[in-house]
């Protein structure tokens, strides 16, 4: 920024380090002028956009509509052989998007997963009705008859 002690004055900004004689760039008057850097002036209106705290969103996982998202024991345990104890996705093809009704993620969001209806009888068991909105899957091009 380059301007003029009259400007400077007006806009109580500060003295520059270096002064010369131009034209003004608040006023237009060629005058000996202050040339100091934008990001040094208290109340310009265009301020450096301050850094935000990037706060990561947590990355939900939207519902599949393809494949019920519910996770249940695979049956084995670590005295099996060969296989991991864990949980293994359902196959079955989902009916229902089921979301929370109240968020139970730090940021608010709420989850949702789509369940097929024997997870999602499961589902109701362990969290009772409340618990979620329940939204049917619409499919196109299925179920409309042969
Ligand atoms: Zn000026
Ligand atoms: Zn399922």
């Amino acid at each position: 920024m380059f301007y003029c002690e009259e400007c400077r004055k007006k806009n109580k900004w500060p003295e520059g380090f270096a002064v010369s004689r131009g034209p003004c760039e608040m006023c237009g008057k060629t005058a000996t002028c202050h040339d100091v850097p934008s990001c040094a002036l208290p109340d310009r209106k265009e301020k450096p956009v301050a850094k935000k705290k990037s706060k990561k969103p947590v990355e939900l996982t939207p519902a599949d509509e393809k494949r019920c998202q519910c996770e249940r024991p695979n049956g084995a345990t670590f005295m099996t052989f060969g296989m991991a104890p864990g949980l293994v996705r359902c196959k079955n093809k989902p009916i229902v998007v089921v979301t929370e009704r109240e968020a139970t993620h730090e940021d608010g969001e709420r989850g949702s997963m789509s369940l097929c209806p024997h997870c999602y009888n499961k589902f109701i068991e362990r969290m009772g009705d409340d618990f979620a909105t329940v939204r049917a899957i619409e499919r196109e091009g299925e179920d409309k008859g042969v």
